[in-house]
């Protein structure tokens, strides 16, 4: 798989994809995340990707050419399956979405910033718009970054007991169990009984009711009916 992520600030979002579980996918080849500056496809003097808006008002927008120069340069070289321009108002990201996500082979992702995009980009450039949640920040890189480590955890290989991905909350609409490490007891504060005794089928079980409680508990929208 390959993610491409359209980005005026490249140094805010290379970290968050160096290390953990999306370093060793992109050591191991499964993945290749690639930065593209977006002031690298302007053709003037100050590198400008932003401009005042049309109408007036506060803020700047970001500028069609650039963004249009990048797209169209990476579609040159490959075939994508989806632009996602990252945005509050986008389709809110869920699990599901990261999984249809990390089935496909190359994606871009446009990180916004300003005000926005010039809007024919969205009519015209991009086939989703994924927002990380209902706030907002100052610009894309961190919620392309959310949306590339979900995703990249889910390309088969990436996470070496690959049944831990799967038991994820979320899978299957459920919330995970609760964990638990050595030591048994710490300040009298003990690991339920169950997890040491050692019988496999008796631990699924119990695990899968834990899920199924805190789910009903906690997030009781996610549960089918
Ligand atoms: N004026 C825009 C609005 O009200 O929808 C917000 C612009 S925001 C300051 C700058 C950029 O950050 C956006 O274009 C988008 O790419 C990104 N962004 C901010 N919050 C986001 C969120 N919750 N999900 C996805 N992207 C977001």
């Amino acid at each position: 798989m390959r993610i491409d992520i359209i980005t005026v600030l490249p140094e805010l979002i290379g970290s968050p994809l160096d290390h953990s579980i999306v370093k060793r996918a992109r050591e191991k080849g499964l993945v290749e995340i690639n930065l593209v500056h977006l002031r690298e496809f302007t053709n003037d003097r100050h590198k400008s990707v932003d401009d005042y808006p049309f109408g007036g008002g506060a803020g700047m927008v970001m500028k069609i050419e650039p963004v249009y120069r990048a797209i169209e340069h990476l579609k040159s070289q490959r075939f994508y399956d989806e632009i996602i321009y990252t945005s509050p108002d986008g389709e809110p990201f869920t699990q599901k979405m990261a999984n249809e996500l990390a089935l496909k082979q190359n994606i871009i992702i446009l990180a916004g910033h300003y005000k926005g995009v010039d809007h024919r980009i969205r009519e015209n450039l991009i086939t989703r718009e994924i927002s990380i949640g209902d706030y907002v920040l100052s610009g894309g890189e961190m919620p392309a970054a959310v949306i590339a480590d979900a995703v990249v955890r889910l390309i088969p290989g990436a996470i070496t007991d690959e049944q831990s991905a799967l038991l994820d909350s979320f899978q299957d609409d459920l919330l995970s169990p609760p964990v638990y490490t050595r030591p048994a007891s710490f300040m009298g504060w003990k690991v339920p009984d169950i997890l040491l005794s050692g019988h496999t089928g008796e631990i699924e079980k119990w695990r899968h009711e834990q899920s199924v409680e805190r789910t009903r508990k906690l997030r009781p929208g996610l549960m089918k009916e």
